[in-house]
């Protein structure tokens, strides 16, 4: 059989523990074998960021804006504990947060569904994919206790010298104070994200937030998506036959507990932080939830939600052969193969990307997967080994390749 040939490489980073080793097995047995797969490869595992000075993340990520599509195994980010593990020079930043900050976007999570394994909401047929805004409000906020009885004021200083200020709360005794800010920018290139993956995905688009009593705050959330949507994006939008929808967070709630799914949904941070977890969790496990950084500039990084699984690694390290949940790193590939296939104009990767999906699927609807699933599953399940879960993906991949 002729391999499938790539035009332009992937962005490829490698990460840690147990996701690093299913990494190389989902290339050797469900990629390499059918597709000629040319990657820019990055190695993001600590012991290597720790030896580059984590100069090895920025690159991946300058290389991620260049090429425009890249795909991320999951990464350890440090704290004091991997400091000993691993004996690092310094307490290096979470990778997933360099990469934001260089493609500046917005990450869109999504459930994948197979049959066998329900929702625990049962009229969610089709996934729902939230949206999150990455930056600022309570996640950059300053606080401070109120010690005692006095005056909170809210001051801004223009550049000239100018203050505007405004009463926050007269304090007749202790309590608690907090600022939080959000930038037109920031919330600008978040709309311009969800309009365009909206109308990639060809799914409508919800956007949610509490202006009625944040009346400048959310509000303005609200006014920018909404002028936005009329000046650049509305036409597209009809065209495509999907809509653009916006409601109050508490509304957004009701309503989507009680959708069919197959829809996104736009929040802010803390509410896309919030309802994310409970999207996926409603949805049956996190090991099986897609994610995917969208950029202003057009540039796309796909991994899974999930971490690095230490506790399988550990098992792993002592010989151990894990059942570990291949699934959402498996989407990840076959997401950024697809859209690589896609943006280089080359239906054949991108037949690839929906065999290997289906294989996967197939797969599990056979009754064979990892434990964490086999316990999910509503049927005969079996549930094997990574390894022997991949395999028998990797069969059924053969076949539809045939
Ligand atoms: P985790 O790796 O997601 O694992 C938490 C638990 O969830 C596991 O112990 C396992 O439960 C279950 N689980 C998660 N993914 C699974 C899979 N694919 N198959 C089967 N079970 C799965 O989260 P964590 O333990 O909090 O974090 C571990 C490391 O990952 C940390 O160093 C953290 O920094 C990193 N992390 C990285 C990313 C990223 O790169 N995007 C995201 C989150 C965390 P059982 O042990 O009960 O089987
Ligand atoms: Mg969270």
């Amino acid at each position: 059989m002729n391999k499938i040939q790539m035009t332009t490489p992937l962005v490829e980073m490698d990460g840690d523990e147990m996701t690093r080793v299913l990494w190389a097995d989902i290339k050797k047995l469900l990629i390499e074998p059918f597709v000629d797969l040319k990657t820019e490869y990055f190695d993001l595992g600590l012991k290597h960021r720790d030896e580059t000075d984590d100069q090895v993340t920025l690159d991946a990520a300058c290389a991620a804006r260049e090429y425009g599509v890249s795909v991320k195994c999951a990464t350890i980010t440090p704290n004091m504990q991997r400091m000993e593990e691993y004996h690092l020079k310094k307490m290096w930043k979470s990778p997933n947060g360099t990469i934001r900050s260089v493609l500046d976007g917005t990450v869109f999570r999504a459930p994948i569904l197979v049959d066998g394994i329900y929702p625990t909401v049962r009229t969610w047929k089709k996934p729902i994919t939230i949206a999150r805004h990455a930056y600022g409000d309570v996640y950059k906020n300053v606080e401070m206790a109120v010690p005692g009885p006095g005056k909170a004021e809210l001051v801004f200083t223009r550049e000239d010298g100018q203050e505007i200020r405004r009463v926050i709360h007269e304090f007749k005794g202790p309590g608690v104070l907090q600022g939080v800010h959000n930038l037109d920018s920031s919330i600008t290139s978040f709309a311009h994200s969800c309009f365009r993956f909206a109308l990639s995905e060809r799914q409508d688009l919800w956007f949610s937030t509490k202006d009625t009593i944040s009346k400048t705050y959310d509000h303005r959330f609200r006014d920018i998506f909404e002028n936005l949507y009329e000046t650049e994006y509305k036409k597209a939008f009809e065209e495509a036959g999907i809509t653009f929808f916006y409601t109050l967070i508490d509304d957004a709630v009701a309503r989507v507990v009680r959708s069919e799914g197959g829809f996104i949904w736009a929040c802010k941070n803390y509410d896309g932080d919030v309802m994310s977890d409970m999207v996926a969790t409603a949805f049956g496990s996190l090991a099986m939830m897609t994610s995917v950084l969208v950029s202003p500039g057009g540039q796309y990084e796909y991994e899974a939600a999930h971490g690095t699984v230490t506790r399988h690694y550990y098992r792993y390290l002592k010989g151990e052969e894990t059942s570990t949940n291949p699934v959402a790193t498996i989407f990840a590939w076959s997401g950024a193969l697809r859209k690589r296939g896609e943006l280089d104009g080359l239906p054949e990767l991108m037949t690839f990307a929906d065999r290997l999906e289906k294989a996967t699927l197939d797969t599990i609807r056979d009754g064979i997967m990892t434990k964490d699933l086999a316990l999910l599953y509503e049927g005969d399940a079996q549930g094997v080994t990574s390894r022997v879960f991949m395999e028998a993906i990797g069969a059924r991949l053969s076949a539809l390749m045939e």
